[in-house]
């Protein structure tokens, strides 16, 4: 086992919520010192690390971020590596992406880039949807900020190192809508006394699944998933007087989103006021599209010349917060094939494929090269 498999392995066994990667952060500063990188910025928008090798002579900034954070998944899986943390694991395959920019950056500090400069950012909190808007709203940011971007997340169910790569959308918006209506409880045996939000709450989450036609093109990903509800309590002498309902939007461009929010939102505004009841809505795990520039994508098909490449017909429909750095620079966030025969990504027996560390760093190196010319 090289290095990075064992970097790997050791981030696997200590995976840590988002938001909270403090030990993840402390082993990859330790491991980055050591390369004597140009800058190591500690503590960015929470946990994260950005680590600079510069070029001699002055050019573009290009930036390569991973991510930092496991998931709250009881890890199922025998091997030697597996999570000592109990009811969390490297599911998403965060492990693998720290081991490729711990690769790429041990290939830049032998080599520094003619030019230019390479930020390689190790960032927190993605699964939360939080960590790349506080990345770019950290102040020590404004100094790093990047000509171009770059990204790639594992995709199990493709070949091993095949590159998945798609112009404009690549990955979905979506958010957390959670909804309250409030009305008044009654007694039990005279629920005419009192405001139920029952019909109401069962009307809007069957008008949540059969969204109008406007908003969105018959073959675009936009809609609805209700993912939890919840009426009255199980109190057999009342009546109920609140209901929540939690719905996760999604759409493949942040038009749609909006056009989608707004019809939501209208659905349970109408809803509520016709059976006299208030409401309220608010939001969470708020993540843009991820929208791929044609000059940056561009350079990951040139960087992938000589590797399989698949240009995909549809964006994907998870998403990903990276959609923060591709709407401030130019960018491109790219899968990379984990292996056909693998267990989907955040299944409790997901692990990183560690063949992918030296396929994926040699890819980002050659990135590099066609960005910094
Ligand atoms: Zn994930
Ligand atoms: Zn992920």
């Amino acid at each position: 086992m090289d290095t990075f498999t064992d970097l790997r392995h050791e981030l696997h066994r200590h995976p840590e919520l988002s938001g909270a990667e403090s030990q993840t952060a402390n082993r990859i500063a330790v491991f980055l010192r050591r390369l004597d990188p140009d800058q190591l910025i500690e503590g960015l928008g929470g946990r994260g690390l950005a680590c600079v090798f510069a070029g001699t002579s002055p050019g573009p900034t290009v930036l390569l971020r991973c991510e930092l954070d496991a998931l709250p998944i009881a890890e199922l899986g025998e091997h030697a590596h597996r999570s000592t943390t109990a009811g969390v694991g490297h599911q998403c395959g965060h492990d693998g992406h720290m081991a490729i920019l711990a690769a790429v950056a041990q290939q830049l500090s032998a080599k520094r880039p003619a030019r230019g400069r390479v930020v390689l950012l190790y960032q927190p909190a993605e699964e939360t949807g939080e960590g790349a808007a506080a990345v770019i709203a950290d102040p020590r940011f404004t100094e790093l900020r990047p000509d171009y971007c770059f990204a790639l997340h594992n995709v199990p169910g493709y070949p091993l190192g095949e590159v998945l790569l798609r112009e404009g959308p690549f990955s979905c918006a979506s958010r957390g809508m959670s909804i309250t209506l409030t009305g008044n409880t009654a007694h039990a045996a005279q629920p005419e006394t009192g405001t139920s939000p029952a019909q109401a709450m069962c009307r809007i989450i069957a008008s949540l699944g059969e969204l109008p036609a406007h908003i969105a093109e018959p073959e675009q990903i936009t809609f609805a998933t209700v993912v939890g509800a919840q009426l009255g309590a199980k109190a057999f002498g009342t009546a109920p007087g609140q209901a929540q309902i939690w719905v996760t939007l999604r759409s493949e461009d942040n038009d749609a989103m909006a056009r989608l929010i707004a019809h939501a939102e209208a659905l349970v505004r109408l809803n509520a006021q016709a059976d006299g009841l208030q409401h309220a809505i608010d939001y969470q795990d708020i993540f843009p599209a991820t929208i791929n520039a044609p000059e940056a994508s561009a350079m990951v098909r040139a960087a992938a010349a000589s590797m399989s490449l698949r240009e995909m017909a549809q964006p994907f429909r998870w998403s990903e917060d990276f959609g923060h750095f591709t709407a401030s620079c130019p960018g491109a966030l790219f899968g990379i094939g984990a292996g056909v025969a693998m267990p989907d990504l955040h299944n409790p027996d997901y692990d990183f494929p560690d063949a992918l560390i030296p396929i994926a760093s040699g890819l980002f190196l050659r990135i590099v090269g066609e960005a910094l010319g």
